[in-house]
């Protein structure tokens, strides 16, 4: 399951050239070309799935365990003290390549701030009613 025009497709593959940490059956794990952070990662899937509400249940259970890993593998091998999960959906929310990927983002102590927002404020009202719109979707 893969989708001729996409670059992700192409490197998971193997078919265009990409530093690799990792391979195995179902994934390929490439260093980002533009790291937030050195050992910026991302875990791809050989298979295409737009976004992470396409994803089958196969790469749902062995992607999480996989950026653990190399969350770890980070912290030991670069001496980073932390690391971030990111993974994007829509370009509202800055999904630039539409194939399903996961960073793994070490972080070192008085490092940059890379994922941070400025908490908001809701009513109890208008968080139940959010609460609500949500639950009834699912
Ligand atoms: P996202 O914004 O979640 O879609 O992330 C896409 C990421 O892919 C960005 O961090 C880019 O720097 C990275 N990227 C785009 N093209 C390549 C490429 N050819 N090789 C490695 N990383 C890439
Ligand atoms: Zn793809």
């Amino acid at each position: 399951m893969r989708k001729d025009d996409c670059i992700f497709c192409k490197i998971a593959a193997g078919e265009i050239p990409s530093a690799t940490v990792y391979e195995d059956e179902r994934f390929r794990v490439i260093l980002d070309l533009g790291p937030a952070q050195k050992g910026h990662m991302l875990i791809l899937p050989k298979d295409h799935f737009a976004d992470v509400t396409e994803i089958d249940s196969v790469t749902a259970v062995h992607v999480l365990p996989l950026a653990a890993r190399l969350g770890a593998a980070a912290k030991k091998g670069l001496g980073c003290d932390g690391f971030n999960l990111v993974q994007n959906n829509g370009p509202a929310a800055g999904q630039t390549v539409m194939h399903f990927h996961m960073h793994v983002i070490p972080r070192w102590d008085g490092g940059p701030e890379i994922v941070a927002w400025t908490p908001g404020e809701q009513t109890a009202e208008e968080r139940e009613e959010t609460a609500a719109a949500i639950r009834e979707a699912l």
